[in-house]
């Protein structure tokens, strides 16, 4: 057997290592009955037929027939690991919640990485952004920051999402990444403008999941003890330090290890080197809000670092890997409506939107009691409620305690303190347009202060190479949109365009023909 291999390839050794000298199991069906034989059908003579009788059998069939739950829809691809969370500054003027009691405190945690466009099969290293959710099991119940590797979103209106994600995904006729699709969207809707320049970008291609950064991305509200409310961004800062992937690396890697980032996070925790990342938060006040020069709750912009600084508080850890995928990953179910008392909602649209869909979402690939599942289970707080029954009910469904409310005999007391905070809204009801609002300031900001120079000529290069693919009046309208951020991001882009033009008419005139419209999601900028 070969040597120094890899954790992840040496899972069964260390799993048997493990066990020792343990005695054998007894082979079981799922009824647990004593199996005989597990190798031979049970059929009428050597040649056949077989007998509907061998249970056995069906037993096992039966149920490798439904081993499949749905998919995800976005982030199906993931990863997921267990540690903690520890408090290292006292943000308690801000937020009540006891995650954040007193330094020192820890609260275990779950994490699941993915990448979002592609199947649960597809290749880790793609052009795509990543999600980084965090779940921590609190005394008040779970709290679940839905996070991604940037903090930013390509859209600010939750109507939209479906259609956002129909344009990333495959065409209904081809069954392919369609480049017309990606590009039509996006270019008609300019508030993705800061979002696709990140993701063309070189922190587009991260290198695994312990080299990046992670951003609750939406606005939330903290609330203290005194009931004084802010508004708050999380951050969460890679200790391993940035690293990015090169174009030709991610290629070679999608083709010979798509499961690179997979197998990077367990090898490393499993050898004991412990991923972590350092959690702060910006606090914006009441009245900060109010004279912002951008809606403080628009997805697509960030809040300034200069403006509002990082506010240190405290550590996320990984040290433990799943004991077994299925059961903590595949049905890892990150809800950000699951918020403990002193962490609220703000009125972010494309939040509220989440609110709903992914509690929904759980509900239709888990069930009405995924939250029975132990992996998702509040575990931490004792749950006492009024809902009962509905499919896959294996907890003791709450015994005999009365299941309605309110009752004579043993309802559990309210907790004043715990209502959530009052806020006044009396504008007219409306479908508001957001699409005028300014989509351009920070993203200059980002190509002409933030990118050096070489990173500057690698984004435009990397969308080029994705944006070739679309129909030419795609191709003009995202470039004019690139010129109202900055007049040298459209001619950059634009020069480059009809090089990759003329490249491909010299290659047509000695009849050396390409696959046209590559993924606008894969990585590669060149062909
Ligand atoms: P700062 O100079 O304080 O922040 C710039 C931030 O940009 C950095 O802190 C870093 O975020 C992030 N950054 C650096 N290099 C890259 C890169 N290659 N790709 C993506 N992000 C990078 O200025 P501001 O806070 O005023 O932000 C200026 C612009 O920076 C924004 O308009 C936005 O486009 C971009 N930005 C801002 C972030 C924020 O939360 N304020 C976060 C990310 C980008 P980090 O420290 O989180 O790694």
């Amino acid at each position: 057997m070969a040597e120094n291999r890899e954790k992840t390839t040496d899972q069964m050794k260390m799993w048997k290592e493990r066990r020792g000298s343990q005695k054998a199991d007894t082979l079981t069906t799922g009824a647990g009955h004593p199996v005989g034989d597990k190798l031979n059908l049970q059929t009428a003579g050597p040649r056949g037929p077989l007998l509907v009788q061998d249970v056995v059998f069906t037993d096992e069939m039966a149920h490798f027939d439904r081993e499949r739950i749905p998919e995800r829809v976005v982030h199906a691809k993931g990863a997921g690991a267990f540690g903690y969370f520890e408090v290292t500054h006292d943000i308690t003027r801000y937020c009540k919640a006891k995650v954040f009691e007193h330094v020192g405190k820890t609260t275990p945690i779950a994490v699941r990485f993915s990448t979002v466009a592609g199947e649960s099969g597809s290749a880790d290293t793609v052009r795509d952004p990543r999600g980084f959710a965090v779940k921590f099991y609190t005394e008040e119940g779970n709290w679940d920051l839905t996070g991604n590797n940037t903090p930013i979103f390509f859209i600010k209106d939750a109507l939209l999402f479906p259609s956002f994600i129909h344009s990333q995904k495959r065409n209904p006729q081809t069954h392919m990444k369609d480049p017309d699709m990606v590009w039509d969207f996006w270019s008609l809707r300019p508030e993705s403008l800061h979002q696709v320049s990140f993701l063309f970008s070189d922190r587009g291609l991260p290198d695994g999941h312990r080299h990046m950064n992670g951003y609750g991305s939406h606005t939330f509200k903290l609330l203290n003890d005194d009931g004084k409310a802010v508004y708050c961004k999380f951050h969460y800062k890679t200790d391993q330090g940035i690293k990015n992937l090169a174009v030709e690396e991610a290629d070679r890697l999608a083709a010979t290890n798509p499961d690179y980032a997979i197998g990077d996070l367990f090898n490393a925790i499993a050898n004991g080197n412990y991923p972590s990342w350092t959690f702060f938060i910006q606090v914006m006040t009441f009245e900060q809000a109010e004279t912002f020069p951008f809606n403080p709750f628009d997805l697509t912009k960030v809040w300034s670092h200069k403006d509002f600084p990082l506010i240190p508080v405290g550590k996320l850890v990984l040290n433990r890997n799943p004991a077994n995928y299925f059961a903590e990953v595949e049905q890892l179910a990150f809800d950000p409506s699951n918020m403990p008392p002193g962490i609220e909602a703000s009125p972010d649209k494309m939040l509220q939107g989440r609110l709903f869909s992914y509690p929904d979402t759980h509900r239709h690939r888990l069930g009405a009691n995924y939250l029975h599942i132990p992996v998702n289970c509040p575990y931490k707080a004792r749950v006492t409620n009024y809902q009962r029954d509905g499919p896959m009910c294996f907890s003791d469904n709450q015994g005999g305690a009365p299941n309605y409310y309110p009752n004579s005999f043993s309802a559990p007391e309210t907790q004043p303190q715990c209502v959530e905070s009052k806020f006044k809204v009396s504008p007219d009801v409306a479908r508001y347009n957001t699409d005028d609002e300014d989509n351009v300031t920070q993203v200059c900001t980002f190509y002409s202060q933030v990118l050096k120079e070489d990173e500057r000529q690698r984004l435009c290069e990397n969308m080029a190479g994705a944006l070739k693919g679309a129909q030419l009046f795609i191709q003009k309208r995202m470039v004019d949109n690139l010129r109202a951020i900055h007049p040298d991001y459209g001619s950059r882009v634009q020069t480059l365009l009809d090089q990759h033009q003329e490249d491909s008419s010299k290659k047509n005139n000695v009849h050396v023909y390409s696959r046209p419209g590559a993924s606008a999601f894969s990585s590669a900028s060149k062909m």
